[in-house]
Parts: structure tokens; C-alpha cells; sequence
């Protein structure tokens, strides 16, 4: 597409990374990720945000499952969005979770999204630079599941923190983390933490606890891979129940209560993340500069440059 190729080079930040609009600041962003559908992902970024919301943090979900959005249902939000001078503005929710979603865009919230993939990483980039955040703490980012267009967008263009991987008993634990972790480390951006979700069904009677899925292998992956687990979350209907309801935010998770606590320090403690874009231009920059010191040419003032 000719077109795009002469579209203006974007704003870039000193990290390398696409600068949002003026009036949006998001001290803490934290992008939740899946090897599939279906495990708990849209409900682990829900938790986080209402938990970190509870701890009276301003706090945002860019729900960037653009084809498959589920968040808006969750919190019980329907579009469409408005928009004022500055940009689109975010739908907010009973407790004040800012979302941003393309449910909020679609004419009917049931129809499909069916757009490919260089128009979803532009919608990505939209809900980044055209949407009016304002001051957050936490942007928590819903992925798709997997390792395409959005995850690559996301942790190409955005000042990502970090990311929470969400994995089931059912599925192929060590696959599915070792994949994830080697995307994270390919970006550059941090594990913050596992979540295992459908862990075990509590009865209601006796309390004990039921493996419905058999004993999962999470405690031995996170080691070896040095990621927190940071929490075990039950089958729970009345989980289901509050999500299908709309109420979300109705649900205590005690143990993500826990990693919210400690996750502003954690953040804190990394080192400040360059974009892979950034990156690999000051390693050419590097190889060109030795090549040229071998040959014994003096380097290019680049100042000079025109
Ligand atoms: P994903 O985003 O990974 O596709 P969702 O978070 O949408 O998955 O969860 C899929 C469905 O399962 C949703 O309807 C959700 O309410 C339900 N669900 C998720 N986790 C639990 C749980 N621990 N207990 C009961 N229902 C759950
Ligand atoms: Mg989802």
C-alpha cells in the first residue's frame, strides 16, 4: 500500500518508543499474555486492574484483544465512545477503570472483527496516541492470545514494564511459558509473573481441594524459568458468574491483591526498557563505527549530516 509508506514518520520518545497523546502519562504498563484462548487471560487483566483499583490507583485497560475483545462485558460497559478535542475518551467503569476497547467502535457489539493484520496494529497504535488516558498508574494491556500482530505491535511500539503470562493445568505449561518468555527476551521486556488459573475447584461443603485437571507442573516451570508465581486461581462459579453478570469488579482475588502490592516496587527495580527499534539501530550504529575504525576511515560526524 503506496499510501502508507508516506505516512509521517512517528513521534518517537528517547526510549524509542511511540509517544501517546499530550495529555495521557501511564506510569506502569503491563501487558497480560496466553499461549491460547480461553485460559483466564481477560479475567487475570480484569482482577489486576480492579485489585490495583481497590489500592486507589488511576488505572486503565487497553484491551488489546482487538478481534476477540471481552473486557467491556466483564465490567458491564457498552460503547459508543465519545471523543472531545483532545481524542477519543476511554469508557469508565462503576469504580473508575478507565477501558478502551473495539467493542466500543463496532456499530453492533456482536459483530466480528474480521480486519487484518497491518490495520490491527494500527488500531493498537490508536488506542496508544488518540486516546485521552489522562494520569494513570497502571495500564494493564489485554493480548491476544499467542504471539502475533498485537503482542509484536505492543512490544515493538509501547513502553511496556512487563508482562503477566496466564496459563491452565489443561495446557503445555513449559511450552507455552518458554514461548513467552523467549518473545519477552527477544523485546526486551521483563516476566513479571505467572498465573495459573482453573488451578483446582474448592467444595463448597468440605473445602477440600479437587485437581479437576490432575497435578499441574507451574511450581517446577517457574523456577526453572525464575518467574514468580504469583497465583493460583480456583474454577469458581461465582468467578463466572460475576463476569458473565457484568461485575467483574464484584471479585476479591486475595492473591492478586498480593502481587499488585508489591508490583510498583518490582517495576521500579527495572532498568529503563529501550524499544527493539532503538536497539537495533544503535547496533548498526556500533558495527558501522568498528568497521570504520578498522579500516582506519574517521568516523561521520552525524551532526553534520544533513
Ligand atoms: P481468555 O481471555 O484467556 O480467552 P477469559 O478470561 O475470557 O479467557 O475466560 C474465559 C471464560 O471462562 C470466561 O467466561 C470467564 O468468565 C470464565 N473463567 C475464567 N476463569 C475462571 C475461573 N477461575 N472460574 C470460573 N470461570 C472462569
Ligand atoms: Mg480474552
Amino acid at each position: 500500500m503506496p499510501e502508507n509508506q508516506q505516512q509521517e514518520a512517528p513521534q518517537l520518545d528517547e526510549m524509542g518508543f511511540e509517544l501517546p497523546g499530550p495529555s495521557t502519562h501511564v506510569k506502569h504498563m503491563i501487558g497480560v499474555v496466553s499461549g491460547k484462548g480461553g485460559v483466564g487471560k481477560s479475567l487475570v487483566t480484569s482482577l489486576i486492574a480492579v485489585q490495583a483499583r481497590k489500592q486507589g490507583n488511576e488505572v486503565g485497560i487497553f484491551d488489546g484483544d482487538i478481534t476477540g475483545p471481552s473486557i467491556p462485558k466483564s465490567f458491564g460497559l457498552t460503547g459508543p465512545v465519545r471523543a472531545n478535542p483532545m481524542g477519543i475518551l476511554p469508557v469508565s467503569s462503576k469504580t473508575g477503570i478507565h477501558v478502551m476497547s473495539t467493542n466500543f467502535l463496532l456499530p453492533n457489539e456482536d459483530d466480528p472483527v474480521i480486519w487484518r493484520g497491518p490495520v490491527i496494529a494500527g488500531v493498537v497504535k490508536q488506542f496508544w496516541q488518540e486516546v485521552v488516558w489522562g494520569d494513570l498508574d497502571y495500564m494493564l494491556i489485554d493480548m491476544p492470545p499467542g504471539t502475533g500482530d498485537v503482542p509484536l505491535t505492543v512490544f515493538q511500539s509501547l513502553p511496556i514494564d512487563g508482562i503477566v503470562i496466564v496459563t491452565s493445568p489443561q495446557e503445555l505449561v513449559s511450552m507455552i511459558v518458554r514461548k513467552a518468555v523467549k518473545m519477552a527476551d527477544n523485546m526486551g521486556v521483563p516476566v513479571l509473573g505467572l498465573v495459573e488459573n482453573y488451578s483446582y475447584f474448592e467444595c463448597p461443603n468440605c473445602h477440600e481441594q479437587h485437581k479437576l485437571f490432575g497435578e499441574s507442573h507451574v511450581d517446577e516451570v517457574a523456577e526453572q524459568y525464575h518467574i514468580d508465581l504469583v497465583a493460583k486461581i480456583p474454577i469458581d462459579p461465582a468467578i463466572a458468574a460475576a463476569v458473565d453478570k457484568g461485575q467483574v469488579e464484584d471479585v476479591d482475588s486475595p492473591q492478586i491483591d498480593e502481587f499488585v502490592t508489591k508490583l510498583s516496587e518490582k517495576v521500579a527495580t527495572l532498568p529503563k526498557r529501550k524499544s527493539p527499534f532503538l536497539i537495533a539501530q544503535e547496533r548498526q550504529a556500533a558495527e558501522l563505527d568498528a568497521r570504520l575504525d578498522a579500516a582506519g576511515i574517521p568516523k561521520i560526524d552525524k551532526s553534520k549530516q544533513e
